[in-house]
């Protein structure tokens, strides 16, 4: 049987490269006031390696990359494609549609993109805007439309800056404001203060300068540990989601959307994160 959804929308926000300890001493403001109203950890766990073609395909494909085979920088299809149920194809098959907003991409890549979204079952997907203020304007009209299912977002400002000049350095600190404000702005279009039926996802996809100060592929934490929150319909204010890892996120958008997560993926539904009653009712 299925579990009863908890929301008809849920919105992941990937803040590329957001080191936990930077909400604090940048003062996300944003992050922290939606992380007070929500659940959140500052101690959660990227995959291995810490490397966002890695993340966002365990992301579409519920699996670790040792499982999709993407354990590098470089994105390409997973091993077996057919063989993973991936997040698309299983919202899908319960008629929910994905929606993916991502930077704008080479053009040489873009049609092969387009193809790979459509295969992998997204419905819409906008390319626009370089960094996250633009890549958000470009979403804009879709967010507002309130349409149902899964809605995806890529905003990779702080990895970025932290590549050309230093995890915490002062670009990167820039760059780590503007992914707040976006993610400020976001919340506002998702009128989550409202109680709009919608769950919001914000999160880290890797963190950043562990072994290398412009770099984040290592095993050090400062590599591996990732923000996380939740906030939204249904989350209690409060809860605390440390242990939660990266690879629960397939499970925790499929179970609020009332689908049962895949034995095949590898992560958990954060259900701590719901009212006892949501909870029980799934
Ligand atoms: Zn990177």
């Amino acid at each position: 049987m299925s579990p009863s959804p908890v929301v008809s929308r849920v919105v992941v926000a990937v803040l590329d490269g957001l080191r936990p300890d930077a909400i604090d001493p940048f003062d996300l403001r944003h992050w922290k006031r939606l992380a007070r109203g929500g659940a959140e950890t500052r101690a959660g766990t990227s995959v291995r390696p810490s490397v966002t073609a890695a993340a966002l395909t365990s992301l579409f494909t519920g699996v670790a990359p040792s499982v999709h085979g993407i354990e590098s920088e470089a994105f390409r299809l997973p091993k077996q494609p057919g063989r993973l149920p991936l997040v698309t194809k299983v919202l899908a098959a319960h008629g929910i549609p994905t929606t993916v907003h991502i930077r704008r991409i080479p053009w040489l890549c873009r049609g092969l993109a387009r193809q790979f979204a459509r295969h992998a079952g997204a419905a819409r997907v906008t390319m626009t805007g370089d960094h996250a203020p633009e890549i958000l304007a470009a979403a804009e009209g879709t967010l507002r439309e309130r349409l149902p299912g899964f809605t995806f977002l890529h905003f990779p400002d702080a990895d970025r800056a932290g590549h050309a000049h230093g995890w915490m350095s002062g670009a990167y600190a820039a760059a780590a404001r503007t992914l707040d404000d976006t993610l400020g702005r976001l919340a506002g279009m998702l009128e989550l203060d409202r109680g709009d039926d919608t769950l919001l996802i914000a999160c880290a996809d890797h963190g950043g300068g562990g072994a290398v100060p412009t770099h984040h592929h290592s095993a050090h934490p400062l590599d591996t540990t990732i923000p996380i929150l939740m906030a939204g319909r249904g989350v209690r204010p409060g809860v605390c989601l440390d242990g939660a890892s990266w690879l629960d996120l397939p499970a925790t958008v499929a179970w609020t959307l009332g689908v049962t997560p895949p034995s095949a993926w590898d992560g958990r539904p954060l259900t701590e994160a719901f009212a006892e009653t949501l909870v029980a009712a799934a």
